[in-house]
């Protein structure tokens, strides 16, 4: 009976299916991602080979159904699906689902970008670094009621390793460094239900940081293994099991170990979204023969050598050019870390952190002066990889308060992972006038509100990461205006 309803499903009929097998059919959920006007990418992984269907609907009761297909699990892929979806219409909702074996999977929901000719308004959750082990994923679930048009997620979806205090759940297994440590990594942080509800209920646009791979990779080596091929062959199974598990397209499946995940979105009239990749093709660190774990720069000059790259220079020169002929009401970029210089040290001394954007001084220089020479004179610069929420002015000169500042920065908290002491964060706003906010200690994400005038942002912050009910509450708000870059608390 099962199978008979199963078959007429999906060759015209739209028939009930049971949600019996739906667990186990579809442990990791579904997803969507790389909204475009006309296109998305639907997501889910099975747990064995085979044909798997697929349909998406213009209504939630899947009646009004617009495309159905079927795509392959196959055990190289880890039975992952990826379906590239086109000729949808621009700026509405869909809803999809998958059918294996008589049982369909949960619905999801999904939305198209907007017309590029029309100016809606818009909404992105912001996040990163959700440390499994740290704390509960309630923020998602927040973040699954929020109305939006996307999540932007900018990195450490997964940690290779565990550390941190006062742990509420542990990771299976121990380091990853092999292709099926990685996929169970993966299949462990996506069996959160919180997790799977913030991806059923908006398209994700993802990049990644250093925890897909490894703490604090540089491009072709790792602290833990600084010998490039045998650390490339860890990349390559890491930037596998990332695109088996993220809404990416069939396209970007890697073949090695390299992927080129930076992209362009366009959001109407109203935003240009370019998603970074700040570790794949950045240079090692600065100094690094004398240059302790875990501890900042100081008094070191390679920092400011001109040929260190972050972006490497083939994406430096694709978004310079994107940059050119820029052309909506506000730049967006996504990309992974605090980018505003971040001196630490005390009195007269100068002391950076050497794997974030202060490590690669001359090559933010560069960016930032690719932003300033953009038509466009509104530009949003979104982060996360600090572990705390910051609202900063980016200067084309950090030493000069009083030079123009081409962009406002937001990093978007941590959704869990443990972050720096509040000592610190005052620290840092009292040595760096540019640094106009910084809130720690706490966790959740940011949604960053664009229209035509204004972008308003929000730093949403649980009451407790350690209780999986926890409420959220929005701790600080923020106004830009268009017009006049700098970040004013709302
Ligand atoms: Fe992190
Ligand atoms: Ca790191």
């Amino acid at each position: 009976m099962l199978r008979r309803s199963f078959l007429l499903g999906v060759s015209g009929l739209t028939l009930p299916l049971p949600a019996l097998a739906q667990a186990a059919q579809f442990p990791l959920g579904v997803a969507s991602g790389c909204p475009r006007p006309t296109s998305v990418v639907l997501w889910t992984r099975v747990a064995a080979p085979g044909p798997v269907a697929w349909e998406i609907a213009e209504d939630e009761r899947l009646q009004r159904v617009v495309a159905r297909g079927t795509a392959l699990a196959e055990p190289r892929w880890a039975h992952s699906i990826h379906v590239d979806v086109e000729g949808l219409r621009p700026g509405r909702p869909y809803w999809y689902r998958f059918i294996l074996g008589g049982a369909a999977s949960p619905v999801g929901r999904t939305r198209t970008a907007p017309d590029p000719a029309t100016a809606t308004g818009l909404r992105f959750v912001i996040a990163s670094c959700q440390q499994y082990e740290q704390g509960y994923f309630a923020a998602w679930r927040h973040a699954a009621a929020e109305e939006l048009d996307a999540v932007l997620f900018v990195g450490d979806y997964i940690y290779e390793a565990s550390w941190g205090r006062n742990l509420v759940r542990h990771h299976a297994g121990g380091r990853c460094t092999l292709l099926d440590d990685y996929r169970e990594r993966y299949a462990q942080y996506k069996s959160d239900p919180d997790l799977q509800a913030a991806h059923a209920a908006h398209p994700w646009i993802v990049t990644w940081d250093d925890h897909e791979v490894t703490d604090d990779y540089t491009g072709d080596i790792g602290p833990e293994d600084p010998d490039p091929v045998r650390f490339l062959a860890q990349r390559a199974a890491a930037y596998q099991a990332y695109w088996e598990h993220m809404p990416l397209p069939n396209a970007l499946r890697p073949g090695g170990p390299s992927l080129r995940l930076y992209g362009r979105y366009r959001f109407g009239t109203l935003a240009e979204l370019f998603t970074l990749d700040d570790r794949q093709y950045r240079a090692h660190h600065a100094c690094r023969a004398t240059l302790k774990r875990g501890k900042p720069l100081e008094n070191c000059a390679e920092r400011l050598d001109p040929g260190r790259t972050m972006l490497g220079a083939e994406q430096e020169a694709w978004f310079a050019d994107g940059m050119r002929r820029a052309s909506a009401r506000w730049n967006v970029l996504a990309q992974q870390t605090l980018m505003a210089e971040a001196d630490r040290g005390p009195g007269e001394r100068h002391i950076y952190w050497a794997d974030g954007w202060d490590g690669y001084p001359v090559a933010r220089q560069r960016l930032l002066d690719t932003v300033a020479a953009s038509p466009v004179k509104d530009t949003l610069v979104l982060g996360g990889d600090v572990h705390s929420f910051w609202a900063t002015d980016l200067k084309r000169d950090f030493a000069e308060l009083k030079t123009p500042t081409v962009a406002t920065e937001f990093v978007g908290g941590s959704i869990t992972a443990q972050g720096p002491p509040a000592n610190r964060v005052a620290g840092l706003i009292a040595k760096n006038p540019h640094i106009r906010a910084g809130l720690s200690e706490v966790n959740g994400y940011g949604v960053v509100a664009l229209d035509g005038k204004k972008a308003e942002v929000s730093f949403r912050t649980l009451a407790d990461v350690r209780d999986p009910r926890s409420s959220i509450a929005t701790a600080r708000r923020f106004v830009v205006e268009a017009g006049r870059p700098g970040a004013v608390p709302a």
